[in-house]
């Protein structure tokens, strides 16, 4: 994929900005809300399986916690830095409000290659990071999550090592595994979020599901979960892409069968149908939805002129540059943005949390119940809001989070 490098938080300001001038927004205020609460950077030192010594850079920001504990995943990831997480800790504080769930917004990650290590080196590496956040988090404070490249075992040693000093913490994570108090419904949670935001969009514009074709850029937990429900909707993917490349098929990919192989051989590389692309050549193939899922800046002002689909799906955080955003707005490309579209995980996560408070599990046809009415609920007031001042999705769904922010900190005193 071509690299362009993005300062993403300086991205998130600028949408941030063009909301809240909208809303009329106090000027010092809307300087307080969109800098972070706290920044932490942590050393995070590994003994190797050879005995020799590394040390890595981990981050964890808050960026607010007006309207609940910070929320949000730890990333692992060789191209990680302050500014990513920054960024990214700050999409959480809207996207939680959007949903409208009592959480803040946080994020975290360490500046790794996850390939290079053995399965021991990650677990010693994860809770050695988690030791030394320890200060910052907590049940009521800070609850971090699974994010690119981390897992719910992942969750697993984090919630153990947590336990070891604080008493049995279930709560002290999300995205672990059902056995340790996982909520049902969780691992498939953004993917269906994703796609409740397709179809409610295929229903705003008039458009048939079933005649429809779609192409998703990352198939791991979001774009594999994605793509499952649009194949179940009828919708044709014709073209799926992960870290190796691409693949192409005009008649629909078979994704049962792909995600079969994905899950045995963990990349797509090497399954037998379909035809080879590029991730570049991906994002210019002809479909109606495209959804990017899997980093942020790849659909940038080099390449945004040459998409061709009708509406690009961020499944990614921050997948569209703010200089990409505009090129897409003349080509009258529309654009559901990530702080609704991928916010099923964050609720469903949310979900999760309240069952290990409660030490009650739901069904999972409640958790998806409870989900689906979420996000139609969010979709429908960033629709009506988007209309009334004729702004994009993106605007509409950054007044209506900043609007929930900005009540609850003037109400507890700014
Ligand atoms: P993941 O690690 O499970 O999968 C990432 C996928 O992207 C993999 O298929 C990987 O091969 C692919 N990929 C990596 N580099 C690529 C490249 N250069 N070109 C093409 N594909 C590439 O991660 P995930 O949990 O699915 O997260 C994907 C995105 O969704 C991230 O932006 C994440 O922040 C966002 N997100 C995830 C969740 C969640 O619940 N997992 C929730 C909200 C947002």
């Amino acid at each position: 994929m071509t690299e362009v490098k993005v300062n993403n938080f300086k991205a998130c300001c600028d949408q941030f900005e063009r909301a809240a001038d909208k809303l009329g927004l106090d000027e010092k205020l809307s300087q307080s809300l969109m800098m972070p609460d706290r920044e932490l950077a942590v050393e995070v030192p590994l003994t190797k399986d050879d005995g020799t010594l590394e040390v890595f850079r981990g981050y964890r920001i808050q960026h607010n916690n007006a309207r609940g504990p910070f929320k949000g995943g730890i990333r692992y990831h060789q191209d990680v830095d302050l500014d990513e997480v920054r960024a990214l800790a700050s999409l959480m504080t809207w996207k939680t409000a959007l949903v409208d769930i009592p959480y803040g917004g946080g994020k975290g990650g360490i500046t790794v290659d996850p390939r290079s290590l053995s399965q021991r080196e990650l677990e010693r590496l994860s809770r050695t990071f988690f030791r030394r956040i320890g200060p910052v988090i907590g049940i009521n404070k800070d609850i971090p999550a699974p994010d690119v490249n981390t897992n719910s075992q992942i969750m697993a040693w984090f919630m153990d090592e947590y336990s070891q000093h604080h008493g049995h913490s279930p709560a002290i994570v999300t995205g672990k595994p059902i056995d340790l108090g996982g909520s049902l419904g969780r691992e498939a949670a953004t993917g269906r979020g994703v796609f409740i935001t397709i179809r409610e969009t295929a229903k705003e514009f008039e458009m048939d599901l079933s005649e429809s074709t779609a192409i998703i850029q990352g198939f791991g937990n979001v774009g594999s979960f994605a793509a499952s429900f649009l194949h179940e909707s009828g919708c044709k993917v014709v073209a799926v892409s992960d870290v190796t490349g691409g693949l192409y098929d005009p008649q629909g990919l078979d994704i049962p069968a792909l995600r079969e192989y994905a899950r045995a051989n963990r990349v797509i590389e090497g399954f037998a149908r379909g035809k080879s692309v590029s991730n570049d050549e991906l994002l210019n193939t002809g479909c109606d939805f495209l959804v990017p899922a899997a980093l942020g800046g790849v659909i940038h002002k080099m390449n945004a002129g040459g998409l061709n689909c009708k509406f690009v799906i961020e499944a990614a955080n921050g997948p569209t540059t703010p200089p990409a955003d505009e090129i897409l707005f003349e080509k009258k490309i529309v654009v559901m943005p990530d702080i609704l579209t991928n916010a099923g995980g964050v609720t469903v996560s949310y979900f999760e949390w309240v069952q290990n408070l409660q030490q009650f599990r739901w069904e999972e046809d409640l958790v998806n119940e409870k989900l689906e009415h979420k996000m139609t609920t969010a979709y429908h007031e960033v629709n009506s809001l988007r209309k009334d001042k004729n702004v994009s999705f993106r605007t509409a769904a950054f007044m209506v989070a900043i609007d929930r922010v900005a009540r609850t900190v003037k109400l507890r005193g700014f």
